[in-house]
């Protein structure tokens, strides 16, 4: 049985939760909560959830969670949704003041709020290359969203595919690490566990999750 964790500190890991719950598909999934280092020790993934990055962080470091997080990372598949995007990532503009910690994981540069406040969010329609039906526009929800600033590529890491950008922008938006040679760590900054169209969590697990089982 597969077990996929969902990281239960702050934020919208209920909904993660759910909508995995909905499918099953070909194997057996096992969704479970994570808060603690023993938690995360059962798990084949992870999914860091939205919510605000700097509390998770916060309290991942009171539950004794950041190190085994950052191990975590570089062995199994983990997804970051909007405040999960924010903590793989590798550096991060307007962080909270006084800065916050991140786990990294990802090349990538991001904008903490890029796209301006609460009263900003907005929805807006994608096409996410990869996900079935890809033809059928994922609708995106933009809450105090990152904005992906700059792929860094590093030497010896396989490249950063992006698969989804907003229409009237250059920005990745979803991306996804290709080869899956040691992991795979896509993230979004859409929340798709807000909707309920279980297209990216799908992709997830066929493409991130059972190709690593593998290898
Ligand atoms: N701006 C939030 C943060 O810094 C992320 C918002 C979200 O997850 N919707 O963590």
């Amino acid at each position: 049985e597969l077990v996929i964790g969902i990281l239960a500190l702050q934020g919208a890991f209920a909904e993660h939760q759910e909508i995995l719950q909905k499918f099953s598909g070909k194997r057996k999934l096992e969704v479970i909560q994570v808060r603690t280092p023993e938690e995360l020790k059962r798990c084949d993934a992870l999914i860091i959830p939205g919510g605000e990055s700097t509390t998770i962080a916060l309290l991942a470091k009171l539950s004794g969670l950041i190190e085994p997080l950052r191990g975590f990372i570089k062995t199994k598949p983990v997804w970051g949704t909007c405040a999960g995007a924010i903590l793989l990532s590798q550096a991060v503009s307007n962080p909270k003041k006084g800065g916050q910690e991140l786990l990294g994981g990802v090349s990538v540069k991001i904008t903490r709020n890029g796209w301006g406040s609460q009263v900003e969010s907005f929805e807006a329609p994608l096409e996410v290359e990869g996900l079935r039906d890809a033809h059928m526009p994922f609708t995106g929800v933009f809450i105090r969203a990152p904005v992906v600033m700059e792929l860094v590529q590093m030497a010896r890491e396989p490249p950063i595919r992006v698969i989804s950008r907003l229409p009237d922008s250059l920005l990745p938006n979803a991306t996804s690490n290709e080869g899956l040679t040691e992991a795979s760590t896509p993230f979004d900054n859409v929340h798709p566990e807000l909707t309920d169209d279980c297209r990216f969590h799908e992709y997830f697990v066929q493409e991130c999750v059972l190709p690593s089982l593998a290898l």
